[in-house]
């Protein structure tokens, strides 16, 4: 079976979709490593929980479908699109509410607080197309490109997150999506959200890169 690690962690963690976004409206995938030329994605219109690694299909990035017995996500130019930048190993894209109420007012998520360099300075929000088309697709990767983030919101629509592998991707969305609630619970106070500075942010950026194990 080819990409068969990563139709296993398409398996594993499309369930975690389910806490993130209403109904089927998820999709995730995982590439051939963060170069290659073909990945791993969520089937479209079936419950999280009812496919297995050989039910996963396997897309190249000309976007033509290779393996698996479903048929794959609508969104599949999108993450076709996406993985011509370098480095991105894997895509989450969900609907979840806190982000998508933003997406709605069409406004981006600015630097609140520090987690946001997780995915960036400030998470932009992308231009409006229709779902499934190159045009949204290219929104998108514009919209990251000019922001220098690896998320984006979509106007009236969610918001996609990319990093080099799945663990992280799902990770950073529920950052961006916990972000974007704290955001607007703090303008629906009433209150008047301040934003860090560059300098601030930079300052973090350099604390990430030396926190861990
Ligand atoms: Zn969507």
């Amino acid at each position: 079976m080819i990409l068969a690690e990563e139709r296993r962690q398409v398996v594993e963690y499309a369930s975690e979709l389910a806490d993130l976004t209403p109904g089927r409206t998820g999709n995730l995938s995982v590439r051939d490593g963060r170069d290659g030329d073909a990945f791993a994605i969520t089937p479209t219109g079936v419950p999280y929980d009812s496919f297995d690694a050989s039910d996963v299909p396997v897309v190249g990035v000309d976007g033509e479908q290779r393996d698996g017995a479903m048929k794959p996500s609508s969104e599949v130019p999108m993450h076709a699109s996406i993985y011509e930048r370098e480095d991105v190993g894997a895509i989450v894209h969900t609907h979840s509410p806190w982000s998508t109420a933003l997406a709605v007012a069409r406004e981006e998520l600015p630097p609140i607080h520090y987690m946001i360099v997780a995915v960036g300075k400030r998470v932009p929000v992308a231009e409006y197309a229709p779902y499934g088309t190159d045009e949204l697709a290219a929104n998108i990767v514009q919209a990251m490109d000019e922001a220098d983030a690896t998320a984006s919101l979509i106007e009236n629509h969610g918001l996609v997150v990319t990093a080099a592998d799945l663990e992280t991707a799902l990770e950073n969305t529920v950052h961006v999506e916990s972000l974007a609630r704290l955001y607007l619970q703090t303008r629906a106070a009433g209150l008047e959200p301040a934003t860090l500075s560059d300098e601030q942010l930079e300052t973090v950026l350099e604390q990430f890169e030396s926190y861990g194990q």
